[in-house]
C-alpha cells in the first residue's frame, strides 16, 4: 500500500489514509503518487535519475516495481531488471511479488556486475530487493543516471531489528523520487511499516517469507520476539 512521495524533497501528497469497504485502510495518496511517476515517465532530456520504492515486507514494494517496468516495457523501452543471486525464494530468472505478479530479471552477485551488464542503450533500469546489495550500489545507482538512465531500485528500508538496512538509506538521500510503502499489521489491522521476524535467528540477513516473516505495525512490533522464537 503506498502512502506518500515526496520528489526533490518536495511533498507532493500527504499520507491520508481512509477505510475502505471492508475496513481495510487504503491510501487515497496513491493516484497522486502514480501521477507524479508519470510525469517523471515522461521527462525529456538527458538527464536520468533515481527512483526508490521501500517499505516493509508484503508491503507491495515488489508490485509495484514490476508495475513501473512493464509501463517501461509496453512504451518500447528498453528495460534491464536485476535481483540478488542471494534471493533466489522463487525464481532465479524472474522477480515475483508476494501476490505472484511476475517479471523476467537477471540474478546477480553485487552491484559492480549490474553496472557491468547494462547496456548503453537501456532506458530502465530495475533493482528489486537493493538492500541484499553493498553500499556499491549507490554508486552504481549514481553513475546509471547520470549516464541517463531512469534507475529504479526496491528494498528494505529496516531490517528485523527496526534498523535502517544499508544501503537502502544512502540510496533515499540521493534519490530524486521516493515512494514509501506499507502493508496491514497481521496482528491489529493497523498501517503496518516493520517487518517481523518470527524464527530464531541473529543473522541480519535470513531469506524468507511468510513462513519467517510478518508484517507488523509500530504497536505489535517486538524486536526482542526473533531472541524469544523457538525457546
Ligand atoms: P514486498 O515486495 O513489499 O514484500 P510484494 O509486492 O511482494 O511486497 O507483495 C505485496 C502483496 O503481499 C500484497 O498485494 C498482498 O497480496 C500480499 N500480502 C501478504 N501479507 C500482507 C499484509 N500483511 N499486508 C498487505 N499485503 C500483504
Ligand atoms: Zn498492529
Amino acid at each position: 500500500m503506498i502512502i506518500g512521495r515526496v520528489v526533490l524533497g518536495k511533498p507532493l501528497s500527504c499520507a491520508v489514509m481512509h477505510f475502505g469497504v471492508e475496513g481495510v485502510p487504503q491510501a487515497s495518496g496513491k493516484n497522486e503518487m502514480r501521477k507524479g511517476i508519470e510525469e517523471l515517465e515522461q521527462h525529456s532530456g538527458d538527464s536520468g535519475w533515481i527512483e526508490v520504492i521501500t517499505g516493509s515486507m508484503f508491503s507491495g514494494k515488489s508490485e509495484e516495481l514490476i508495475r513501473r517496468l512493464r509501463r517501461a516495457q509496453i512504451a518500447r523501452q528498453k528495460v534491464q531488471i536485476f535481483k540478488p543471486a542471494i534471493d533466489l525464494r522463487y525464481s532465479d530468472q524472474h522477480i515475483i511479488s508476494h501476490s505472484e505478479m511476475k517479471i523476467a530479471s537477471q540474478s546477480v552477485k553485487s552491484a559492480n556486475e549490474i553496472l557491468a551488464a547494462v547496456e548503453i542503450d537501456t532506458n530502465v533500469v530495475g533493482i528489486d530487493e537493493g538492500q541484499f546489495f553493498d553500499q556499491d550500489l549507490v554508486r552504481v545507482a549514481n553513475i546509471l543516471a547520470d549516464q541517463g538512465k531512469r534507475v529504479i531500485v526496491a528494498g528494505l528500508d529496516m531490517d528485523y531489528l527496526g534498523r535502517p538496512f544499508e544501503p537502502m538509506p544512502l540510496l533515499l538521500a540521493i534519490a530524486e523520487d521516493i515512494t514509501k510503502t506499507r502493508a496491514i499489521c497481521v496482528r491489529c489491522g493497523s498501517p503496518a511499516t516493520y517487518t517481523q521476524r518470527l524464527i530464531a535467528s541473529r543473522e541480519r540477513v535470513v531469506v524468507g517469507a511468510a513462513d519467517a516473516y510478518e508484517a507488523r505495525c509500530r504497536g505489535c512490533f517486538d524486536p526482542h520476539l526473533s531472541e524469544k522464537a523457538g525457546d
